[in-house]
């Protein structure tokens, strides 16, 4: 057996570590190993659940921090905080510039026929990025489209109209990234397709599963030579109660107001930390997560989880590198990047300022998919590098993107691995008001930490470096 490993059971022994020299080293090795690591990790972290307290402080400091809002500048300097009593070295701001999109105080969806609820607002967010309406709202009668193909076969109804996307995610999917992967291109795409069909605004149902009246926001994408027109999320309720209207053959006319704006690019910055690697410090392993969340809610679980299970791990690999008086083999990274929610440009400029040393970014792991218990892995891979990878996970995984962050260096060969917990409340909070740290469970965090933990620990130990994926186009 070799040296990390006797150095493995030794940091263990305290938390009776199963007997590994008897293994193959193959998934089931790997598999024991995360466990071991998960159990010592935790019985640390659980009676005091410092990956929770980050989560709480990040919320009660900067509870809006949407990307070039004083927000997230307050959020940069929680996460320096954070990193520095989490006992991480080179603890440092790495510069980017950010868009800045303000929601303004207007945003009324308010019904003006059927006349009997002339007067009624309905539940909406406008969608980042959106251009406003004119001061005095717009006002148009609603088509209502459940596809593209369908609002290009009546885009002689579309002109003047406000299109409504109504096509929910589908409740039939077990995972509902699945459903959320098959709705969400209404929200990022169609402000454009309306405004190609002559339509003069965008609404867009929810993505949620959630029968409710939360509107969810998200980003959307203007194209170049198509006008911009308003857009905005309605709640699912609200959806329903127009589709209910126009499927009983009455006109719907509703009356749109938004008052938000696109102001200059600002400075802002991703926050790096390091456990430094001993014997080949220039190698690293990445984890990621981001700092900015849209400016409803509180972020809590897109992504402060994510923030909260970094500083958690960092908190749980540095007692245990300390206590044994060690260095990891390879350089742990830590980053907290900027502005993932509309425009990626955290992760673009980490991308820039690296890469010459990405060819040695031996894995890249990220947690944006939310608080929840832990179930698996996503792994983004090719060839040699996805067996080994598979294996070093030590547990399910699907072939879902790592991550939005780390996807920009799927282009560079680096293998990528997301944290996948369990998804099926995640699009409850997403994205709206209902995403505060009470949706977050304390226990169910730590366990997230100490996943992501022992994996880093892995990857930064095991001798051999995993081999490099195939360059390769970046996904979500
Ligand atoms: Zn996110």
């Amino acid at each position: 057996m070799r040296k990390t490993w006797l150095l493995f059971l030794a940091l263990c022994a305290a938390c009776a570590a199963p007997d590994l020299s008897t293994l193959p080293r193959d998934e089931r090795f790997f598999a024991s190993l995360h466990h071991s690591l998960r159990a010592a990790f935790l019985a640390e972290a659980l009676p005091t659940c410092p990956a929770y307290q980050g989560l709480r402080e990040l919320c009660e400091q900067a509870p809006l921090r949407l990307a070039g809002s004083p927000g997230a500048e307050r959020a940069v300097e929680w996460g320096r905080g954070a990193f520095e009593r989490a006992g991480l070295a080179n603890v440092r701001l790495e510069p980017c510039t950010v868009p800045r999109w303000e929601r303004g105080e207007v945003e009324e969806l308010t019904v003006v026929e059927p006349a009997e609820h002339a007067g009624e607002r309905i539940p909406i967010l406008a969608l980042g990025g959106s251009v406003p309406t004119p001061a005095e709202g717009l006002e148009a009668d609603v088509l209502a489209v459940t596809s593209f193909e369908e609002l290009q076969a009546r885009a002689a109804e579309a002109a003047g109209r406000i299109v409504l996307f109504a096509r929910p995610m589908d409740r039939a999917q077990l995972d509902p990234f699945e459903a959320y992967g098959g709705a969400v291109s209404q929200r990022s795409n169609g402000a454009v397709e309306a405004a190609q069909a002559g339509g003069v605004a965008a609404l867009v149902r929810s993505m949620t599963l959630a029968q409710d009246d939360e509107p969810h926001t998200g980003a959307l994408r203007y194209q170049e030579g198509v006008p911009p027109v308003p857009a905005a999320a309605v709640s699912t309720n609200g959806a329903e109660r127009i589709g209910a209207w126009l499927s009983a053959g009455k006109r719907v006319r509703l009356r749109l107001a938004l008052a938000c704006r696109t102001l200059a690019d600002v400075p802002s910055a991703n926050v790096v930390g390091e456990i430094p690697g001993r014997e080949r410090p220039g190698e690293v392993v990445l984890l990621g997560a981001h700092l900015d969340a849209w400016d409803v809610g509180q972020g809590a679980h897109d992504d402060g989880a994510g923030c909260a299970h970094l500083v958690g791990a960092a908190r749980m690999l540095v007692r245990h590198f300390r206590q044994a008086d060690i260095q990891p083999r390879r350089t742990i990274r830590f980053v907290l990047f900027m502005n993932e929610e509309n425009g990626l440009r955290g992760a673009l400029a980490y991308r820039d300022a690296h890469l010459a040393e990405l060819p040695q970014h031996v894995l890249a792991i990220e947690s944006d998919r939310g608080g929840f218990m832990p179930l698996g892995w996503a792994a983004d891979a090719t060839g040699a590098s996805l067996t080994a990878l598979r294996q070093l996970l030590g547990g399910p995984e699907t072939t879902r993107g790592g991550g939005a962050d780390i996807s920009v260096l799927a282009e560079h060969g680096v293998p990528l691995v997301g944290l996948y917990p369990n998804p099926q409340r995640y699009f409850d909070f997403h994205h709206s008001r209902k995403d505060v740290p009470a949706a977050v469970d304390a226990r169910e965090l730590e366990h997230g930490s100490a996943w992501l933990a022992a994996l880093a620990y892995l990857a930064a130990m095991q001798e051999d470096p995993l081999p490099r994926s195939e360059p390769r186009p970046r996904r979500r």
